[in-house]
């Protein structure tokens, strides 16, 4: 078994602003696997900020590491996933999560079955996903939740103005809405907020309070009436038992877990620890959050709308039929290359897309 690994550039539609930034495009790595003629694909891309340690120069290193210890099977996932864990016991984790697709999608074309059966999951029962309003002016944002056509509404917050976005945007629709403050908030803050948002009929929070501050997160939980999520607070599933009795449930993304054999260990630790699971993503293609759709029939709160945030996905596969998740059926992943005229390429450009005011 051999290993390939290509840049993919991806632009955002619009520019994606969270409380830490904004982000105008994603520099992500697509990583192939090679055996026995047949050819699996995945999708290293981590939180484009560096939040979480990675760049695509760190992630190239860390498959040029990872290239060395693949062994000549694929069929044992164990073996090769854990020995890519021997060689980084922390962080990598979206190098790890392009290689673990890749393996996984290698393995269904091989036994020509959809990833979801190697799981043994059912594909009528995924949830229905949000869709992302990042932060911009109370009323842009509220332009936009009206245009969006998903019943499930994520909303950005962590600005001077939080109360008035969520005002605005429930002015004008009636979406169910969950809000994110990617840790922007003081635990005083995050209570009154959460407090003076409740009027407007808010399903969820997730991570109010700085990623370390989990007494925070705790007295947050204890004060809001909706339940409390960690994302940046729960990495991977030796993070859960620290915050299993700080929050109501945790969000796990591929990305910074390593994949979908580290997502379902997460699942099964969660869920010993009474936790609800959401299923998020970062900025990433149609292949990445295909790859962590196969799994969704097993959480109860999906953000996998990276690929609908996008002005050139490469790849085509979940789809959504007003937010409801729709796996693809062939074997593997289910992810082949968009058919577009003139983009006939699997990487594009960048660009001038930096350039662009936020
Ligand atoms: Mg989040």
């Amino acid at each position: 078994m051999y290993m390939r690994t290509s840049q993919l550039d991806l632009e955002l539609r619009r520019p994606f602003t969270i409380s830490r930034g904004t982000q105008h495009y994603a520099r992500n790595l697509q990583v192939e696997l090679h055996h026995d003629g047949r050819t699996g694909i995945g999708e290293a891309g981590p939180d484009s900020s560096g939040y979480y340690g990675e760049t695509r120069e760190t992630m190239q290193a860390a498959l040029d590491e990872f290239s060395l210890v693949l062994g000549d099977d694929p069929m044992f996932i164990e073996d090769t996933l854990a020995a890519l864990d021997r060689r980084f016991h922390h962080g990598n984790s979206a190098a790890k999560s392009g290689v673990d697709m890749a393996l996984y999608d290698l393995v269904g074309k091989s036994l020509g079955i959809p990833v979801y059966r190697l799981f043994g999951l059912n594909p009528a029962a995924t949830p229905v996903s949000s869709f992302t309003i990042s932060i911009d002016s109370p009323k842009e944002m509220a332009r936009q939740a009206a245009a969006a056509r998903y019943p499930i509404l994520k909303i950005k917050l962590g600005t001077a103005r939080d109360i008035e976005i969520v005002a605005e945007i429930r002015a004008v629709s009636q979406a169910i809405l969950r809000v994110d403050a990617n840790a922007a908030w003081s635990p005083k803050e995050a209570i009154n907020i959460i407090d003076a948002l409740m009027p407007y009929g808010i399903e969820l929070v997730e991570q109010p309070v700085a990623a370390e501050d989990l007494d925070g997160l705790m007295l947050v939980r204890k004060h809001s009436q909706v339940p409390i999520i960690a994302d940046e607070s729960c990495c991977t599933a030796a993070d859960i038992p620290k915050v299993a009795s700080c929050v109501d449930g945790i969000n796990i993304k591929l990305a910074k877990c390593g994949g979908l054999r580290n997502a379902v260990k997460m699942i099964h630790v969660a869920r010993a620890h009474h936790l609800k699971i959401m299923l998020g993503c970062m900025v990433s293609s149609s292949l990445a959050v295909t790859a962590a759709a196969h799994l969704s029939p097993l959480v109860d709160f999906a953000d996998l709308d990276g690929p609908l945030l996008l002005q050139n996905d490469p790849f085509e596969g979940v789809s959504f039929q007003e937010g409801r998740i729709l796996l693809p059926n062939k074997p593997g992943l289910g992810v082949r290359p968009r058919e577009e005229p003139g983009k006939d390429e699997s990487s594009t450009t960048i660009g001038e897309v930096s350039t662009r005011g936020a």
